[in-house]
């Protein structure tokens, strides 16, 4: 038996090259197996690695070496258009900078996912009601982002991100662009779905205050992972 057969996701000796200048690992030979509930926190500084390993994992970028693995499917061996379904189908992302469709309010952006997948719309009034709800946006939800705090922007994002009901959120520092108090509020979050809804998340950060929120902490220095 395949003993990471109840993996979520893993990844086996991933290497990301780039040609540039004398060239830039930006990983090497990366492992790591994620389990379904896990909340796992990729902890590195700057340049460590941890965008390039997210977007690998989310299937945004193919790595130069090694394989991806998302419930027994190998990306490798996926099309562009297979990835993009499962990407929409199966995967949640956030940002740093949020990411909003600006001429859209809280509701429409939260609901875009789901209009794009054919959600019938007595659905999408049902979850955007729910998420705007349990995200502290009853009041929002007919503001644009312009209109809305950069905490405000997050949680619409988050979200859009939850939507579609993905098993596997991978968030790229959430919480950069939020002040303290703010960025606590988005992890708690993070953690009240990871806890009460059993979604799994990946978040990197290059902060270790937010270890407290994770059931696993992985550490990524120059490209490799070191604990
Ligand atoms: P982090 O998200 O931890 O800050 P990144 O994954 O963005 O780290 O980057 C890891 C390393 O790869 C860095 O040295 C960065 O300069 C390099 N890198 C990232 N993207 C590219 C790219 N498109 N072309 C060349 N080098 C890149
Ligand atoms: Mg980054």
């Amino acid at each position: 038996m395949d003993r990471y057969e109840n993996a979520i996701i893993r990844c086996h000796e991933v290497t990301k090259f780039y040609p540039v200048g004398d060239g830039v690992f930006a990983l090497q030979n990366v492992h790591l197996v994620v389990y379904p509930g896990e909340f796992v926190l990729l902890e590195g500084p700057s340049g460590s690695g941890k965008t390039t390993l997210l977007n690998i994992l989310g299937g945004i970028d193919r790595p130069s070496h090694g394989e991806v693995i998302m419930k027994g499917r190998k990306f490798s061996r996926m099309s562009e258009d297979d990835l993009a379904l499962l990407r929409r189908k199966d995967l949640g992302f956030v940002f740093q900078f949020f990411n909003l469709i600006p001429e859209l309010t809280a509701w429409e952006n939260i609901a875009f996912p789901l209009r794009i997948a054919g959600v019938p719309p007595s659905e999408i009034h049902e979850r955007v009601g729910s998420l705007l709800s349990r995200l502290h946006l009853e009041g929002r939800a007919n503001h644009y982002p312009i209109e809305l705090s950069g905490g405000e922007q997050q949680r619409v994002a988050i979200g859009r991100a939850l939507a579609p009901k993905p098993s596997l959120i991978l968030a790229d520092e959430p919480t950069g662009n939020l002040d303290s108090k703010t960025a606590r509020e988005v992890m708690e979050l993070f953690r009240d779905f990871n806890q009460r809804d059993g979604q799994t998340f990946i978040v990197a950060s290059h902060a270790s205050e937010f270890e407290q929120y994770a059931t696993r902490v992985v550490k990524l220095r120059d490209g490799r992972i070191v604990e």
